[in-house]
């Protein structure tokens, strides 16, 4: 048998990918599956982006690239920030990577030492952890509840900061709740953070364009705490490129510089074509995005409006990201047929079996209680799974 390594033993299969993996594979065996397990756009890649990559292709843009990315591509991402978050870096300050997933991975990788803290705000997002795992760091999670909208407080940080803190990761819009943190609620953390000039914040913005909210608000805007943020960004969720794989960072020239020594090692960079084609997404007025948005804001309504119709379901109102995340307590300790539900995860597998339909259970994302619900699907697809949610739900005594 093959010695797999102390470091991969330790680390989970990342839940998200595990369930959309299940359920591809009970399509695959004729089961009418609906996924609402990944988040991912339904929408196919716009146009525009795709003819720039054909003409990527065409130009032979097909070589290796600068490591940390092309420089028009820089550009356009140092102009992205003064554009849309008001925010000044230098095409030094930014490193472009094999999707978000990698940029966060690059930064933990470059910072944390064994036995480094770093404080995760529950509910978080399925790899924090186990990247930090990756790194030796150690986790310390601090949890907000549906009551403060799964924001955490001042207060809390504050109280989680110790001499062995290096760093904070948290996304707004976040993943898998939808809250948003307002401007005061990001000053009112960066107050704390300025006070701690050894604490660097991963600031995980993915789901910018997501926001039913108003305008996004990104933490480095607060000069006070400019350099201690590193800002993840990228163009899977509002472009639709999950496949393309770009992420992207921007922080201090320090730490850029580390995550592309450790980049050049690792991958050399992401794909040239997928680096052009985003260019025109990058470049592109976000404006354009507004139908996808709307699109998003009734499939929003859709589900918490099922929602309303089951007993015992508690959520939050989510202004951003495309998921809702339930608390599904209430069904804990009853029963149907060989189902005897003890936990969230015994709920998902029950209406994976039962409904047929494919959710994630909270315990992946730090909080056991709840479900999340992705609604990255058209309204039909998501009237159909919430009626089968229901019905199963309904069979439970
Ligand atoms: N951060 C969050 C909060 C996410 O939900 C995701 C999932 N796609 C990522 C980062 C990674 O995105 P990608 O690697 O596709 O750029
Ligand atoms: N980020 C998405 C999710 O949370 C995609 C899956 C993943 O990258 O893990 O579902």
């Amino acid at each position: 048998m093959i010695k797999l390594s102390r470091r991969l033993r330790s680390m989970e299969e990342s839940a998200t990918l595990a369930m959309s993996r299940k359920s591809r594979e009970l399509k695959a065996a004729g089961k009418d599956i609906i996924s609402l397990s990944l988040g991912e756009p339904d929408f196919n890649t716009p146009q525009f982006i795709k003819d720039a990559a054909v003409e990527a292709m065409n130009n032979n843009f097909t070589t290796y690239t600068p490591v940390s990315g092309y420089d028009d591509l820089r550009e356009a991402i140092v102009e992205k920030f003064k554009r849309d978050n008001g925010l000044n870096y230098t095409k030094d300050q930014i490193v472009v990577s094999t999707g978000a997933k990698q940029s966060i991975a690059n930064v933990v990788l470059s910072l944390i030492d064994q036995g480094d803290e770093v404080i995760i705000p529950a509910p978080y997002w399925v790899s924090y952890l186990e990247i930090v795992k990756l790194a030796e760091g150690t986790s310390i999670v601090i949890h907000a509840d549906i009551s403060t909208d799964f924001k955490i407080t001042p207060q809390q940080l504050e109280a989680a900061i110790s001499d062995k803190t290096r760093m904070m990761i948290f996304s707004t819009p976040c993943n898998p709740t939808g809250s948003v943190y307002s401007k005061e609620e990001l000053k009112a953390l960066a107050t704390v953070i300025a006070k701690h000039k050894q604490l660097i914040v991963i600031s995980d913005e993915i789901y910018e364009h997501i926001n039913c909210a108003g305008k996004h608000e990104s933490l480095a805007q607060f000069p006070e705490i400019f350099d201690q943020v590193v800002t993840i960004n990228g163009v899977s969720k509002a472009w639709a490129m999950t496949g393309w794989r770009l992420g992207y960072i921007a922080a201090s020239k320090e730490i850029a510089d580390a995550c592309t020594k450790i980049q050049g090692q690792f991958t050399s960079g992401t794909s040239s074509i997928t680096q052009k084609a985003s260019i025109a997404a990058l470049q592109a007025d976000p404006i354009v995005l507004k139908d996808m948005i709307a699109a998003f804001k009734e499939r929003r309504e859709l589900v918490l409006n099922a929602l309303k119709k089951m007993p015992g379901i508690k959520t939050n109102v989510p202004d951003g990201a495309f998921y809702v995340f339930p608390d599904v307590s209430y069904y804990f300790g009853k029963k149907f047929n060989e189902f005897n539900i003890q936990s969230a995860e015994d709920l998902c597998m029950y209406l994976l079996s039962e409904a047929l339909v494919a959710v994630v259970t909270g315990e992946a994302f730090g909080d056991p209680n709840c479900i999340r619900i992705s609604y990255a699907a058209s309204n039909h697809v998501l009237e159909s799974a919430m009626e089968r949610i229901r019905i199963a739900l309904e069979k439970l005594q």
